[in-house]
């Protein structure tokens, strides 16, 4: 498949963060509005500061480029304008089924908002978006980020009980080193019977016990990263055979040190090892890339066929917890491809 080829297929994200998908334009303008001084006079003086494009020491140095799109954002309508432009960029990358995860506390910090407006706001930014023509079907997740500490988790827990109808899953994030998945095992509980689906971000820069545990102890349907599953076969066997969804994010966990080279990342393999691996971008406005940039790495990088293009696909359709209905008449309506493919 050529470049085009690729661009031009209905795709699946389920790992990108609202967050990380602004807009280097609209970091500026909101910056500018607001008042909020910027390290940059243009926006392109501003890409050297805020893109990361080349491997950055450790994960919690990645988390410290958020900071300036952070800032950016103090307003609901900052709020429901990335949330419309972020759909627009799934659509233009012909993204038909998209999960986007944001964490309440982190994108209400700088402007004093509060959690159910920022909500409030970004069902009316998709409702905006969707209006305006865009084909994809847009899920949201609540993020609660470990640096935040317990309270705010158990915070996030009750918004995202409260907004339950608006969200399609809940997640944990941020620095995963000293934050051992069993510390969440009784503020995740409340989740259990609240028919969000379950993801966690481990094995992104934490060894293979912090994914291992996170399976045994949390039970989440899906790794966010889940890189270092690879790293050990124990527990490879085990979220195989609990089935557990990996959403791989190849650019981002280079960027972030998680594999030395991209050629190493480990997606292609576990693909093959029989593990429910996806592809997706994490943080495409911070890292400059899109899904298709994903595709072309997995492709050219990683060794995937077309065939395994399509499989990663039909496992990010099959994991997504957007609900069955809407998954079939997409794929019925979109995912042509995947038949001729595999
Ligand atoms: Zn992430």
């Amino acid at each position: 498949m050529s470049d085009e080829d690729l661009r031009a297929l209905a795709k699946v994200d389920l790992h990108r963060h609202l967050e990380g998908a602004i807009r280097l334009q609209t970091v500026f303008e909101l910056s500018r509005e607001a008042g909020v001084p910027l390290p940059a006079d243009t926006v392109e003086d501003l890409a050297r500061y805020m893109l990361v494009q080349s491997p950055v020491e450790s994960l919690e140095d990645a988390l410290g480029a958020f900071a300036i799109t952070q800032h950016a954002v103090r307003t609901y309508d900052a709020v429901r304008r990335i949330t419309v432009e972020a759909i627009e960029d799934l659509a233009a990358e012909r993204v038909r089924l998209a999960e986007l995860r944001f964490s309440p506390h982190f994108l209400c910090e700088p402007g004093g908002l509060h959690w159910d407006g920022a909500m409030e706001a970004i069902v009316e930014g998709r409702e905006q978006a969707l209006a305006a023509g865009h084909d994809v079907v847009v899920g949201f997740i609540a993020i609660f980020s470990r640096d935040y500490g317990m309270e705010s988790a158990e915070r996030t827990v009750v918004f995202a009980l409260r907004h339950r109808e608006r969200l399609v899953g809940f997640d944990i994030a941020g620095p995963e080193l000293g934050f051992p998945p069993a510390r969440y095992a009784r503020v995740l509980e409340p989740l259990r019977d609240s028919g969000l689906g379950l993801t966690v971000h481990y094995g992104e820069s934490g060894p293979p016990p912090y994914p291992r545990e996170a399976v045994e102890v949390l039970g989440p349907a899906r790794l966010g990263h889940g890189l270092s599953v690879a790293w050990d076969p124990d527990v490879t066997s085990l979220v195989r055979d609990r089935a557990v969804t990996l959403e791989m994010c190849p650019t981002s966990n280079w960027l972030t040190k998680g594999v030395p080279t991209v050629a190493e990342h480990p997606a292609g393999r576990l693909l093959r090892e029989g593990v429910s691996v996806t592809l997706n971008t994490d943080d495409p406005g911070l890292m400059g890339i899109d899904l298709t940039n994903e595709f072309r790495v997995a492709r050219d990088q990683l060794g995937f066929t077309n065939a395994e293009l399509a499989h990663a696909t039909e496992n990010a359709i099959a994991a997504s917890f957007l609900p069955a209905d809407v998954k079939a008449e997409a794929r019925a309506r979109h995912f042509g491809w995947l038949d001729r493919a595999s």
